[in-house]
């Protein structure tokens, strides 16, 4: 039987608890017996509400990041504990508002990805082009180098409960999603690295109620990571329908 595909929101920063609470009521009965897993990531705030909310569903509500170290004098930061005892199932790491807003590098990346391990957290790890590097025939450099660097000495046993998100750079919040196609291609050159290759690869990028289809029936696309889409109760509930049709 083929394995559940994953649709994981990113609500990045948006949604209050009283929205993010609201939300989940209403996702609720559109994730009843769907044929995919539900995850969903709120802003740390909001995540205690949205677990009490998701309480008895099979909605799994995570983190969009968190820090590398147990505790410790990191103003602003969030530890795994913390997030655990909120309730999270599930953590992203690596993706690339984060590398590019807050200077998160793969060497980063990989402590988070450690972390996380030790603590058995499992996470959502985000790699992806620019533009530049697609345009100038780069892609699958950069992703072999951010694999193999953000997972640098962690063995197979380990990866039980790593995902990987591939995010082309390029495609994410600007409704320019990669075809099919393109996503099928990075998926391949991502399980062609040995570290990944039996790692669920989620897409994101843009997807949306009108290609979220497309680009499950790819036989390398395991899920999707969704942000703006997963915004509105009704698109995201919309794309549950769509993969319980795949
Ligand atoms: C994301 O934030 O991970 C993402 C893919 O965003 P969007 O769906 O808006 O492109």
């Amino acid at each position: 039987m083929a394995k559940k595909k994953i649709l994981a929101g990113n609500w990045k920063m948006h949604k209050t608890i009283g929205e993010a609470a609201e939300f989940i009521e209403e996702l609720r009965p559109k994730a009843e017996g769907a044929n995919c897993s539900v995850w969903i990531a709120p802003p740390f705030t909001a995540l205690a509400a949205c677990v009490e909310m998701a309480k008895g569903s099979s909605i799994a509500i995570g983190a969009q990041t968190m820090s590398d170290l147990e505790e410790g004098a990191r103003t602003g930061e969030i530890s795994v504990g913390m997030i655990r005892e909120a309730g999270a199932s599930f953590v992203i790491l690596g993706h690339s508002e984060r590398r590019t807003y807050f200077g998160e590098t793969n060497q980063i990346i990989r402590q988070k990805v450690l972390r996380a391990i030790a603590s058995k957290m499992p996470a959502i790890l985000c790699v992806g082009e620019t533009e530049a590097e697609r345009e100038s025939g780069d892609t699958a450099k950069v992703l072999s180098t951010q694999i193999n660097e953000c997972l640098e000495g962690v063995s197979s046993a380990d990866l039980e409960n790593l995902v990987i998100a591939y995010e082309p750079v390029w495609a994410i919040g600007t409704g320019k999603s990669a075809t099919a196609e393109m996503a099928q291609q990075a998926h391949e050159m991502i399980q062609a690295e040995a570290i990944a290759q039996n790692l669920p690869i989620l897409y994101g990028g843009s997807v949306k109620p009108s290609n979220v289809n497309e680009l499950l029936s790819q036989p390398s696309i395991d899920g999707a990571l969704i942000g703006g889409a997963s915004l509105d109760v009704e698109s995201f509930g919309e794309m549950i329908h769509q993969v319980q049709n795949l």
